[in-house]
């Protein structure tokens, strides 16, 4: 353990710890980033390095990146050691993980220090706070962001990790206006607000979205849930789940397998080019054991309106850790330059130089 405390660690390596580490490095505060272990545990749960934007692909809404050939300033703008990271296909705008190693780079051109470990345990009952690796470091901090965002839940099933990326995907504002789910029949999973949300949205693209719900009632809000009954090209499957994903390695998903909630036995095939899972979203939030004052649904509170302050002092929080709401890497972005700042303003005024 070195005997000087890093000025910031940041958590997390999408787009909210990425835009916080671009800021702390130039306000001089030599960031830390731990970004998180290349585990096989962490792939099966959708928290490898770099995110969500790391398990989609062409990424249409990050401002500054629209469709077009963007290979030749890719190969210029990451160093040589990463390529290997890039898509050597991408010819349509950007794809998340290019955008998101992009982010990486710009971080480290401005001297962002990387460790590639997971966070396991954090003490924030003492200053510098200590935080604990998987691989066994112990690091002081005078302040922490925590970015290490949420991951969307599935259904489990085998089918859906066999399809991500060739119809299987968790966010239809960032998938649903691809060509392979236009003017074709669409299924989304849930019956919340998301759910809702995701069906309308995709009722403008697909040639019909079908809706399937495990019970016979929506969790969803009134309005939101009637905007979807009322919508012709949306048709509710009650009382079903889907039992499996079907698809060839060709064509991406092809369909799903409905089974009855009522009756097991009952089961119905539909064709689709893309299936969604709206069930909702798990913060990464474990590793804080209690550390910090959270929601009912695990996400960190933000105590104070306008800035990401937590219930500890010299503690920030950025992007979807923290935000149940937008959940666009965007807006991840813009809270992460956001706790810089807030981290920088906060160590100037404790005298931390
Ligand atoms: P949610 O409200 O927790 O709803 C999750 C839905 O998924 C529920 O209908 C649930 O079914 C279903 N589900 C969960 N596990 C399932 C499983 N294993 N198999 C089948 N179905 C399953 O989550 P959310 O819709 O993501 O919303 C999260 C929060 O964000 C909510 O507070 C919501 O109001 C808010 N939000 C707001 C907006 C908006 O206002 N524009 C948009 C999106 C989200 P059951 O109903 O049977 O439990």
């Amino acid at each position: 353990m070195s005997d000087h405390p890093e000025h910031v660690v940041i958590i997390g390596s999408g787009p909210a710890g990425w835009a916080a580490a671009i800021y702390a490095a130039r306000a001089s505060l030599n960031p830390l980033c731990i970004e998180g272990a290349m585990t096989e545990e962490n792939r099966i749960k959708g928290t490898l390095p770099k995110g969500q934007l790391a398990l989609t692909s062409e990424v249409e809404n990050y401002p500054g990146f629209p469709a077009g050939n963007l290979n030749e300033y890719l190969k210029t703008a990451i160093s040589d050691n990463r390529k290997m990271m890039l898509n050597p296909d991408a010819s349509h705008g950007i794809d998340g993980p290019d955008l998101v190693e992009l982010m990486r780079q710009q971080a480290t051109n401005f001297g962002t220090r990387v460790i590639t470990d997971d966070v396991v345990d954090v003490d924030c009952s003492q200053h510098p706070f200590v935080l604990k690796t998987l691989e066994g470091q112990t690091i002081r901090a005078l302040s922490i962001i925590i970015a290490t965002g949420a991951r969307a839940n599935y259904l489990g099933l085998e089918s859906e990790d066999r399809f991500k990326n060739r119809g299987v995907s968790a966010c239809a504002v960032c998938d649903g206006a691809l060509p392979r789910f236009r003017n074709k029949p669409l299924v989304v999973v849930g019956g919340g607000d998301s759910a809702m949300e995701e069906a309308s949205y995709l009722s403008k693209f697909a040639s019909k979205t079908f809706l399937v719900h495990r019970r016979d009632s929506f969790r969803a809000s009134k309005i939101m849930a009637e905007r979807v009954l009322k919508n012709p090209k949306i048709e509710v499957k009650w009382n079903s789940t889907v039992a499996e994903v079907l698809g060839d390695d060709k064509a991406g998903v092809t369909g799903v397998r409905l089974q009855s909630t009522v009756d097991p036995s009952k089961t119905e095939q539909l064709d689709c080019s893309g299936y969604f899972c709206a069930i909702g979203h798990t913060p990464n939030t474990d590793f804080l054991k209690g550390q910090l004052k959270l929601t009912d649904k695990k996400y960190i509170v933000w105590t104070t309106p306008q800035r990401t302050y937590t219930t500890v002092e010299g503690v920030f929080a950025a992007g979807d850790v923290a935000d149940d709401y937008y959940r666009q890497a965007i807006t991840a972005a813009g809270s992460g330059c956001q706790a810089a700042l807030d981290a920088e303003r906060w160590l100037a005024a404790k005298g931390f130089e």
